[in-house]
């Protein structure tokens, strides 16, 4: 493996050749923001928040799509980057809700934390708000296009499963928006509840239903569990309060990691004492359904209960 060595932030590095800037420097623990970069996705560089400065370079850089270079000189944090990430950061919050009081990834979200670290107000000139346009189809997803920033990351994580494939960009500029399917309700669209989208999701634009309103992100305590329904093990985190399992969330599909709903539903039923009640789709309508039809063990628990009532003779029994 070929290495360079590079410099950042006055910290040496010496790193793959193939690596980003951005991956080079969160290597030696300087973590450059960014919205829409997630180490399991391909580069899709929308967001323009990882700017850097490079010796030689007039002009910023985006980190996430820059491959390092021998004897490179990077600067993170300058007046330019700052300024630079405040202005994107104020372009995208004077036209979003001012909604944190009550938005249920307030605490995670990532506009939020880069708000409040760059010292950037909601709303400081007065642009048009987007239409809130909120899908409320779902029994397994929250929609609200209001709160999205075009990151791209869900359009990304669901199309890395091939037979997924449903959200898509639809219209152009200002009236940018994700839609599900063919501009269908999430329940209409062929949307399989996986949650991959819910994982990456930076903002409160997709959140998880079944956590929503039930307990604040620091409120909680959490752990993360893995999935044993198949041999991906994907991974859940479960959100505890004095140790009552209230909810659980995907956390993001690394490692080729699927994610479907019958292993969330399996997990959650093991872990969350009062889980809401399952649903299934069945003819493009989410319905309310019994748990060993949403995990697909009906047959085996029948066949369970047979063999239990008719035990074969012989040897002692529990
Ligand atoms: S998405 Fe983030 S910034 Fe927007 S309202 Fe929710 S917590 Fe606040
Ligand atoms: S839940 Fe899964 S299938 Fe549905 S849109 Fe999100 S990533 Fe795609
Ligand atoms: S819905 Fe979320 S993940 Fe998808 S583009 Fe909008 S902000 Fe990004």
């Amino acid at each position: 493996m070929k290495t360079v060595k590079l410099t950042i932030d006055g910290k040496v590095a010496e790193v793959s050749a193939e690596l980003t800037v951005l991956q080079a420097a969160r290597s030696v623990g300087i973590d450059i923001p960014a919205l829409c970069y997630d180490e399991t996705l391909e580069i899709f560089g929308a967001c323009r928040m990882c700017v850097v400065e490079i010796e030689g370079s007039k002009k910023l850089q985006t980190s996430c799509s820059t491959l390092v270079k021998d004897g490179m000189i990077v600067k993170t944090e300058t007046e330019k980057t700052i300024n630079a990430r405040r202005d994107v950061l104020q372009l995208l919050l004077d036209s979003h809700p001012n909604d944190c009081l009550t938005c249920q990834k307030a605490g995670e979200c990532l506009l939020q934390k880069y708000a409040y670290k760059y010292d950037v107000a909601f709303r400081k000139h007065d642009g048009a708000v987007r239409p809130q346009l909120m899908d409320t189809s779902s029994p397994y997803i929250l929609k609200d296009n209001s709160k999205c920033i075009l990151c791209g990351k869900c359009v990304l994580a669901c199309s890395q499963v091939s037979d997924r494939r449903v959200l898509a960009f639809a219209e152009r500029g200002y009236d940018t928006r994700i839609i599900f399917g063919a501009d269908e309700s999430i329940e209409e669209s062929p949307c399989v509840s996986c949650n991959r989208c819910v994982a990456v999701c930076p903002v409160g634009a997709l959140v998880d239903k079944r956590e929503y309103n039930k307990v604040r992100s620091w409120e909680s305590q959490k752990k993360v569990v893995s999935c044993k329904a198949c041999e991906y093990g994907c991974e859940f985190e479960v959100h505890s309060v004095k140790r009552k399992g209230i909810s659980l969330v995907a956390k993001a599909p690394a490692n080729g990691r699927p994610l479907c709903l019958k292993g969330r539903l399996a997990t959650e039923l093991k872990y969350v004492d009062e889980p809401e009640p399952p649903y299934r789709k069945v003819d493009g309508k989410f319905i309310k359904t019994t748990w060993d039809k949403a995990l697909g063990i009906t047959e085996l628990l029948e066949k369970i209960e047979k063999l239990d009532k008719n035990p074969v003779e012989g040897g002692d029994t529990e």
